[in-house]
């Protein structure tokens, strides 16, 4: 989800800084470097892209996937030539068996993130890596010396790190209803003089808008994440969120609390605990890998005279589009669900790319006739015309296949608060779908689909199931994206509703989709510098595409 513009002049100002921010890129650095095999090589240290070897004179060994003419990406190196890249392009750094002293040569390319996923393998270890030198700034400055010690090594380098180090919050391991549980058995309930309260005591490492505000309310803006961060400091009677130290007790006042995390006896814990039960009556839904009968409608968010949040160099629209457009080639390459997109962007078709440039102006809701979304305020319309296609194509498919292997899935990428980080799946709380609902004419744009369907209605057990289903796909797919390294959200990555301006929210096209199972997906948080710069990066995009495309086939398939 994101911003939205309303006229091209209101677009045009606000990518004005972004065009600037391009240009300010620092360019990456080459050093030449000596092979084992004697060849001369060139190295290359680029601004978020990491290191890069140049391949075609590189012993065989040397690369995973064999010898190339091109750069070749750190990750794509052997153990040997992993080390040798290191010791090459940071030619003073002192290698001792209890770890490494490296010295800082290009603060503008180089950054904490970075070091932690050269060294340990991931840049989620940066934490960890800060930890180990207390003394130094987080903005790295030329001649620095960062320790890094034997402990925090990838198996790639002699190390025992394999993934992501422990941060400080261990429930992360969970699956989801246990993570929630493992939550709620943190907090403590009271009453004073101001009213009812849940009690928290902070852990090592823990940051109020994050560890609290984030996992135990339902707000992800920034602002109103840090509004409420204010307001429960105050009641706390914390005078400066910036002095909290660990086992600080902080009451959070019962109104703010999402629903798992309300009293015991109240309805809305009443409702989650049903949809948990249902989650585990649940029978999964069978196809076998090639995903055979399963009818999958993507929807990439915003486009058009709409490109979605923008931070950090990163809009919205033509990121999402690209990843769903890569979802879509590898479901038609590899499997036999049928597959539809709700929206295309003239100007590229259904291709994927690997370089965005600018945002695309133009893109259509395909329904019949297309509906261009470039007028001064399209979104009203657009947004429900994805869900009435979905439905309209959904329908269609139900005459002769069986409509519990239907699949919604709608692509964004948010702006929160930046501490956080990684992917977050939105499914359709229950209790937020409503039993019917019929859109006015007059927002259907005249096209076909909406003279055919424009309305839904559910029974209460057909809601229940929906959210069930889809949650039990949204952990299958995180699964999938953590076994491919991709980050995820540290505080409750599955939610079923939004909290935003004071009242409670399910975005339109999850809460009327006919979908059996359907889901929003948050791809990045693009205000967080990793995750606008993972992004960018296309074979970021393609990883994620393939993961996603995993936990798809891992959802539907035969056990
Ligand atoms: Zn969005």
């Amino acid at each position: 989800m994101g911003r939205r513009l309303g006229s091209p002049l209101a677009l045009a100002l606000a990518l004005a800084p972004l065009v600037m921010m391009a240009q300010a890129e620092p360019s990456p650095v080459q050093v030449p470097a000596e092979a084992p095999n004697g060849a001369r090589v060139w190295l290359r240290l680029g601004f978020r892209k990491g290191i890069q070897v140049q391949g075609s004179q590189l012993p065989e060994r040397f690369v995973k996937s064999g010898p190339t003419e091109g750069w070749v990406a750190y990750a794509e190196l052997s153990p040997e030539a992993k080390r040798w890249a290191l010791q090459s392009m940071f030619a003073d750094d002192d290698w001792q068996k209890d770890g490494i002293r490296h010295y800082v040569r290009w603060p503008e390319l180089e950054s904490v993130w970075l070091m932690a996923s050269l060294f340990s393998g991931h840049g989620q270890n940066y934490d960890q890596l800060q930890k180990a030198n207390p003394k130094n700034p987080g903005k790295l400055r030329k001649g620095d010396v960062w320790i890094i010690p034997q402990a925090l090594f990838s198996v790639d380098l002699g190390g025992d790190v394999k993934g992501v180090l422990d941060r400080s919050q261990p429930e992360d391991e969970l699956d989801d209803e246990q993570r929630v549980s493992a939550y709620r058995a943190l907090l403590a309930f009271g009453e004073d003089a101001e009213g009812r309260f849940a009690s928290y005591h902070l852990r090592k490492g823990e940051a109020l808008y994050s560890s609290v505000v984030m996992r135990y309310s339902d707000r992800v803006d920034p602002k109103e994440v840090n509004d409420l961060a204010q307001a429960i400091a105050k009641r706390s009677g914390i005078p400066d969120v910036r002095g909290i130290q660990p086992g600080q007790l902080v009451k959070i006042p019962v109104e703010f609390l999402a629903d798992p995390f309300q009293p015991e006896g109240s309805q809305a814990l009443t409702e989650e605990r049903e949809v948990r039960e249902e989650v585990r009556r649940t029978i999964r839904v069978e196809a076998g890998p090639k995903l055979n009968g399963v009818r999958i409608v993507l929807d990439a968010g915003h486009g058009g005279v709409d490109v979605g949040a923008m931070a950090n160099g990163v809009w919205e629209s033509d990121y999402v589009y690209d990843i769903s457009m890569r979802v879509r080639r590898i479901l038609e390459q590899d499997t036999e669900a049928i597959v539809s997109s709700t929206i295309r962007y003239p100007d590229y078709g259904f291709k994927v790319r690997d370089r965005i440039t600018h945002p695309t102006h133009s893109a259509q809701i395909l329904t019949t006739p297309p509906f261009a979304n470039d007028g001064e305020n399209p979104n009203a319309v657009s947004v429900h015309l994805r869900w009435v296609l979905a439905n309209d194509l959904f329908a269609a498919f139900a005459k002769k296949g069986d409509a519990q292997k239907t699949l919604f899935i709608s692509f964004h990428a948010d702006a929160l608060h930046p501490s956080a980080h990684g992917t977050m799946i939105y499914v359709p709380g229950a209790a937020a779908v409503p039993a019917s609902f019929a859109l006015p004419a007059s927002r259907g744009a005249g096209v076909l689909e909406m003279k055919r369907g424009g309305k839904v209605s559910f029974t209460g057990k057909e809601r229940l199931q929906m959210e069930a289903h889809s949650r039990l796909f949204a952990e299958g797919l995180l699964k999938s994206l953590e076994l491919e390294q991709i980050p995820v959200h540290s505080n409750r990555p599955i939610r079923n509703i939004i909290h935003r301006a004071g009242r409670n929210y399910l975005p339109a096209v999850i809460r009327y989709s006919a979908a059996a199972t359907k889901i929003l997906v948050e791809v990045a948080n693009l205000t967080n510098e990793e995750d606008a710069a993972s992004l960018k990066d296309p074979a970021f995009r393609e990883r994620y595409a393939e993961a996603l495309v995993k936990g798809i086939r891992a959802y539907y398939r035969r056990s």
